[in-house]
């Protein structure tokens, strides 16, 4: 029996993907073998990495300015390439502080060059948004980092900051294809695949070619941006297969209608999530509203006893992973691209169901 699973990552795959992708398991394409045996260097490998970069540049509408790279590492990687290869001109960044991740993008910066944090909402254990305007950076700060989705504590920038003359980077790893995002405002955009993309071991970095040629020269050759576009992502070995899924998700979201279908699917999905639990008189959100994701919706009953009841009777019910993340308690509901709308409304059912038994 497959279940609802609601991990903030790795998450679901659309079953029909997972379908497609067994199907090549022994013989993808008439190659006869899978991806996972086939040499990076192959005709049906090439051709996956060029689908692949295609796709995702034509459903994020990705000016033709930018490259698009798939590498290892996660996105925590990025947290030390992003310093590494474009912090090296006043060697200088300026981070706001959103969440557990943005935190440690930070702090990894601080390694390498002078970072700043410039915002914080920490004061409110991150259950808001801190304004970031272009006068609260240091002008000749190489970028502004953000985090735009807070997979952790719930929280989105409702819209993107305007920063200037100061290249804007953020992590879009748990929002990436749930939403529409202007890619032009950004000089950097970076994501690990197993969030909403497809399974871990693949990264997209989506950056302004411009910014590709200033690396530092110590920075490792498997994190400089300029040696992987030379090599279109395929200087060493590459994980073909998760890239290979990757493809799978990316054309099975253009035959659904691309992110426009998908964002509004999303937003249908969160909103009645969000609307039945304000309603409801025993379960509730901290996050104020305007900064509230569409992916990650973390939320309490009226005790931390009934919180841990809640997630092993749902999972007994076949909602999954719904136990909220430590820094957090309660419970978290991710609901990225590949959730059904069934799940969600299952889940909905199941919080009613346990609220009137334990009110
Ligand atoms: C999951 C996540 C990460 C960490 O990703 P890894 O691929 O495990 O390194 C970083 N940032 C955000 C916003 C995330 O959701």
């Amino acid at each position: 029996m497959r279940v609802y699973n609601f991990s903030a990552g790795p998450s679901m795959l659309p079953l029909e993907v997972l379908d497609k992708v067994s199907k090549g398991m022994s013989d993808y394409g008439g190659s006869g073998m899978s991806v996972m045996e086939m040499s990076h260097r192959s005709k049906p490998y090439e051709a996956i990495n060029a689908e692949t970069e295609e796709l995702l540049r034509e459903l994020m509408h990705i000016p033709s300015d930018y490259d698009v790279l798939f590498v290892q590492g996660g996105a925590t990687n990025q947290f030390s390439a992003v310093p590494l290869n474009i912090g090296t001109a006043s060697r200088k960044a300026d981070y706001a502080v959103t969440g557990n991740f943005a935190k440690k993008a930070y702090e990894e910066g601080s390694k390498f060059l002078d970072a700043r944090c410039v915002a914080s909402s920490e004061d409110k254990n991150f259950t808001y948004v801190p304004e970031l305007t272009a006068d609260m950076l240091r002008p000749d700060a190489d970028y502004a980092h953000i985090c735009y989705n807070n997979t952790i504590f719930g929280t989105r920038y409702s819209a993107v900051p305007d920063t200037g003359k100061v290249p804007l980077v953020a992590d879009v790893s748990s929002c990436i294809l749930g939403q529409n995002i202007d890619v032009g405002k950004f000089a950097l955009l970076y994501a690990g695949a197993q969030k909403n993309m497809g399974p871990a071991g693949v990264t997209a970095v989506i950056v302004k070619h411009e910014l590709t040629a200033r690396a530092d020269e110590r920075c490792p050759v498997m994190l400089r941006y300029d040696n992987q576009v030379k090599n279109k992502s395929l200087y060493n070995t590459p994980p073909c297969f998760p890239t290979y899924v990757v493809c799978e998700v990316l054309r099975y979201l253009k035959a659904l209608g691309g992110i426009d279908a998908m964002e509004q699917i999303n937003e249908r999905k969160a909103g009645k999530l969000y609307e039945y639990i304000d309603n409801s008189d025993f379960y509730s959100n901290p996050v104020q509203k305007e900064f509230r994701s569409i992916m990650n919706v973390p939320f309490v009953s009226p005790s931390k006893e009934l919180d841990a009841l809640f997630v092993a009777e749902a999972e007994k019910n076949g909602l999954i992973s719904l136990k909220g993340h430590r820094l957090v308690g309660g419970m978290r509901a991710s609901i990225y691209n590949a959730m059904p709308e069934a799940g969600v409304d299952k889940l909905i059912q199941f919080m009613d169901e346990f609220k009137k038994a334990h009110k």
